[in-house]
């Protein structure tokens, strides 16, 4: 029977395939499809592991001191019991066979499966093994993990390819850390839904980043969705159609074939400058989360990069951090691929959503009883690993050898914040000279993002070449609405007037002392607010490459002067959303009917 979820829009279009249940511990795996003539191979890979397991318990239990309590030999009898059972194993290897799932994804598919039948179970004690079977997958995992490296999983970037020709596939979690979002660049999923999240969380922002249909905060839908399920996402309103009729189905069709044409007609305008109808010049850059993310961006036709979020290079990494000739080269191939265009590069913004091992928003929430997106982030991280800032100092300078680089420096909030900082970068320039390495000027910017900054503009603006205002952060901190939190996602609100107030006075006093001021917030690649914004006098805006098409479309219509001198009455209104949208009819009558 076809049922709805409702929950939060996070990356537009429509998705349309069938569920694939994913327990959040376990999205990191990956998730690609084998040939059918390298079916029997991965299984002989599951079952090595399955040996190899065998033996490190085996092992375990012998080596077992005298003195150990005989429940532990009695619990590695019940993983080994676990380990050679037919519901698993066998199951596993009915995945790969009828499937044509890489073993990992067999696995975690079949540990789906029987985890929610231990769930159902009436006994406590059966119902408590279900941590058992989890520690046996994942010492699987492991061993495959371990064992000869998989030369048939996709390489980065690269498409998994769909080679049984099975249906779309959408993926179902009750949460994905941001980090797990890259493995979506190399899985077979063509959208994906959650249970929680909020519109601005980092797991939204990389869903975007990626251009695929998304829906968050959908509450149950990991509970109530089944395996195999056909459903639709529809990215644009929020929605989830669990068993579609046909006719819904047909509807939802149509809409992927035209929004697959307006977007091929908004390509066209790549190569069109972004000048506003008053002949106004707009810088549209491009906000990326890995190097081989710049090639969208040219694609997209972004004039540079306007954020590069570092800190997806230093996550998942079991604590181990990129060096600093790593971090080199990840930041000149981006130079490189800019060709010549600026590329602003943010030192990492670890904590809050994004720790630096995998752990989704949600289990941070639940982990640590203290608020961490008020707690050692951003730059505070920074200062308080100073060899590490360094190094990211002296990789970032040094590939402003091979280009035009800017440093950007998230979440300051106190001007010891900015010296300490400024002392960093002038140890690093002297370690490099006295290194014989070569380096550029680099212009240094400030990400506006907590409101204090905003306030105190002025002190800030003597220190910093431009500032990038974290729209994200902003609302965040200046409502005190927790970006990742789907239950007070409806309080989170841009047009708030604070937020725009904000917005306007960063905008005004960083115009008049001659300083560059972009917006690199998810609030820059939003359509809704491009026509306020230009009369603001905001003309750099930094969005996901997706986005950049149907933002020129609207700096190209707008008149930014007849904007400019409505400001005030939208800062003074109660509701400025609605009195923005009728302005924008008054500015734009839609054409009159022919009588
Ligand atoms: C922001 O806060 O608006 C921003 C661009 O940074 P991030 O989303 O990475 O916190
Ligand atoms: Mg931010």
């Amino acid at each position: 029977m076809s049922f709805q979820l409702f929950g939060l829009p996070v990356s537009r279009g429509v998705a349309i395939g069938r569920a694939v249940l994913v327990a959040s511990s376990r999205v990191d795996v990956a998730h690609y499809f084998v040939s059918p003539d390298r079916v029997e191979s991965e299984i002989d890979r599951l079952r090595s592991a399955r040996n190899a397991v065998a033996h490190e318990l085996s092992t375990l239990q012998r080596d077992l001191p005298a003195e150990a309590p005989a429940e532990l030999s009695a619990l590695l009898d019940v993983h080994l019991m676990l380990l050679r059972d037919e519901t698993l194993t066998g199951a596993t290897k009915q995945w790969i066979r009828d499937r044509h799932y890489n073993a990992e994804w067999a696995l975690s598919a079949q540990l789906e499966v029987l985890a929610r039948q231990f769930d159902e179970m009436e006994d406590e004690y059966l119902r408590e093994r279900k941590a058992d079977l989890e520690q046996v997958v994942e010492r699987l995992l492991r061993a495959m993990a371990r064992g000869p490296a998989d030369s048939f999983a996709p390489a980065p970037g690269v498409q998994a390819r769909d080679f049984a020709g099975e249906d779309p596939l959408v993926l179902v979690a009750n949460d994905i850390a941001p980090a797990d979002m890259l493995q979506f660049k190399r899985s077979v999923f063509t959208g994906f839904v959650t249970d929680v999240g909020g519109k601005t969380s980092h797991t939204a922002i990389v869903a975007r980043s990626m251009d695929i249909p998304a829906v968050v905060g959908a509450r149950e839908a990991s509970r109530i969705i089944r395996q195999d399920d056909w459903i639709v996402i529809d990215g644009d309103a929020g929605i989830v159609i669990v068993d579609p009729s046909s006719i819904v189905l047909e509807e939802y069709r149509f809409r992927q074939r035209q929004s697959a044409l307006s977007r091929e007609r908004l390509s066209r305008l790549r190569h069109t400058p972004a000048v506003t109808l008053d002949g106004e010049r707009v810088e549209l850059l491009a906000n990326i989360e890995l190097p081989a993310d710049a090639v969208a961006a040219l694609d997209a036709g972004a004039v540079g990069v306007g954020l590069f979020r570092t800190e997806f290079l230093f996550m998942n990494r079991g604590g181990e951090l990129p060096g600093e000739d790593e971090q080199f080269e990840a930041y000149r191939t981006v130079v490189e691929t800019m060709k010549g265009m600026p590329v602003t590069i943010r030192t990492v913004d670890i904590g809050a959503d994004k720790p630096l091992d995998r752990m989704s928003a949600n289990e941070l929430r639940h982990e640590h009883a203290l608020n961490p997106a008020l707690g050692l982030r951003a730059i505070r991280w920074s200062l308080s690993e100073p060899g590490m800032f360094r190094q990211q100092l002296r990789a970032i300078l040094r590939a402003s050898a091979y280009g035009k680089v800017r440093l950007l420096i998230p979440m300051v909030a106190h001007l010891s914040e900015v010296r300490l900082t400024l002392e960093a970068l002038a140890r690093a320039r002297v370690q490099l000279t006295e290194a014989g390495k070569a380096f550029s000027n680099v212009e240094v910017g400030a990400m506006i993002e907590v409101p204090a900054a905003a306030l105190v503009l002025p002190s800030f603006l003597r220190y910093f070449d431009f500032v990038s205002i974290g729209t994200n952060d902003l609302i965040q901190y200046t409502l005190a609405i927790d970006r990742a939190d789907e239950a007070v996602a409806h309080l989170y609100d841009p047009w708030h007037p604070a937020v725009l107030r904000l917005l306007s006075q960063t905008i005004a006093q960083s115009r008049a002392v001659g300083k560059g001021v972009c917006i690199c917030g998810e609030v820059a690649g939003d359509p809704a607010f491009t026509e306020l914004l230009l009369g603001m006098g905001l003309r750099s805006f930094s969005m996901h490459p997706s986005q950049i098409a149907s933002i020129k479309q609207t700096v190209l219509r707008t008149d930014a002067r007849r904007w400019a001198a409505q400001v005030e009455r939208v800062l003074g209104a109660d509701e400025p959303e609605s009195h923005c949208a009728g302005l924008a009819m008054e500015m734009c009558p839609p054409p009159k009917l022919a009588a």
